[in-house]
């Protein structure tokens, strides 16, 4: 009888073809080390290259390898959200596919987690080959997001972290889409810390988050964790209205009580233009709000799966 698996793995990839390899044979090296049973799973994102033929292969000579194959992409966030719905251990470490993440810091976690700790996330000492602009945006985003939300969200760490089962199944409960998985696991609590790492650049390949997929994660995590957003309007509005009623009363006296004339085309075209374009992006910003309540009304499952492989029910009696 197979034991009971401790360490799940949880891998998302999506168009990793590059890298699945080296990413296998390193997460199995350091797995093998911890002498635990243990389980990897890759999430395939619906990628379009050889990806999932590759993770196919693997699973059929490594029983501990499993795939769950999505039937489109679905993005990063869901990928993870699956992972950790299809994992049988005690704890669930989420690693990039890229080895950004080294896989060499997770015997730390375990060690961390051992010691009574229910979440330690991977902290970013220092991020290696990515380019400034990545840096200096994300290292922005993470402190704009900490001034927006009163949620305690460590700045600087992604999803590189351990789980406990506890911590994973409170997270199957939080059903919410447009997830910002790292969030909400420090919402839910629980005793979290942190293990230093350097982040390493991309072993190959391409980054899958181009700017646009960037600027959307961003929102969505701006609009899981904070409606301050939707208060800037109040502010900008009264602002905006108490300066013009005091320029309205200069105008008023300039123009009964004195023989000066208000001129001021350009001047009116450039507040006009100014203003409207404050009301409209405001707007945007409401709407952002607006289309995530849609997608939660709409109520649909977060992902499709195409293909569940090495999946075995009868491996994991522990469950049951
Ligand atoms: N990824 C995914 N779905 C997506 C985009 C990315 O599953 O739509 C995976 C990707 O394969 C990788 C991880 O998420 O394992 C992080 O992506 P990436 O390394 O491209 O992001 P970066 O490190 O550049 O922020
Ligand atoms: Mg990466």
């Amino acid at each position: 009888m197979m034991k009971k698996t401790v360490i799940s793995v949880v891998v998302p990839v999506y168009n990793e073809e590059a890298v699945i390899h080296e990413s296998y044979s390193r997460l199995k090296g350091v797995m093998e080390g911890l002498d635990e049973p243990y389980e990897v799973i890759f999430v395939n994102d619906g990628s379009r290259d050889a990806t999932p033929v590759i993770i196919r292969d693997i699973c059929k000579s490594d029983p501990t390898v499993r795939l769950i194959d999505f039937a489109r992409n679905f993005g990063h966030q869901t990928a993870i959200t699956a992972g950790m719905d299809y994992a049988s251990g005690d704890a669930v470490v989420v690693i990039d596919a890229d080895l950004q993440d080294p896989p060499e810091v997770i015997p730390e976690m375990i060690a961390t987690w051992r010691e009574g700790f229910d979440v330690v996330y991977g902290q970013r000492a220092q991020r290696k080959g990515e380019t400034l602009f990545k840096r200096f945006t994300s290292a922005a985003f993470y402190r704009i997001l900490q001034k927006l939300t009163d949620v305690e969200i460590p700045v600087d760490t992604g999803d590189f972290r351990l789980i406990d089962r506890k911590v994973c199944d409170a997270l199957k409960r939080v059903k919410e889409r447009n997830r910002y998985v790292r969030g909400i696991i420090s919402w839910l609590g629980f005793r979290q810390t942190g293990v230093e790492f350097v982040r390493e650049k991309r072993f190959a390949g391409e980054t899958k988050y181009p700017l646009k997929k960037m600027l959307r994660f961003a929102f969505d995590a701006i609009t899981s964790f904070s409606y301050k957003p939707l208060k800037v309007a109040t502010y900008i509005g009264s602002t905006v209205s108490l300066g013009g009623f005091a320029y309205l009363l200069v105008v008023l006296y300039l123009k009964l009580f004195t023989t000066a004339t208000v001129t001021g085309w350009a001047s009116m075209m450039a507040v006009t233009l100014f203003f409207n374009g404050v009301v409209l992006m405001m707007l945007g910003i409401i709407g952002e709000y607006i289309g995530r309540i849609y997608d939660e009304a709409k109520g649909r499952p977060l992902y499709v799966v195409r293909e569940e492989v090495n999946f075995a029910r009868a491996e994991t009696p522990a469950k049951a």
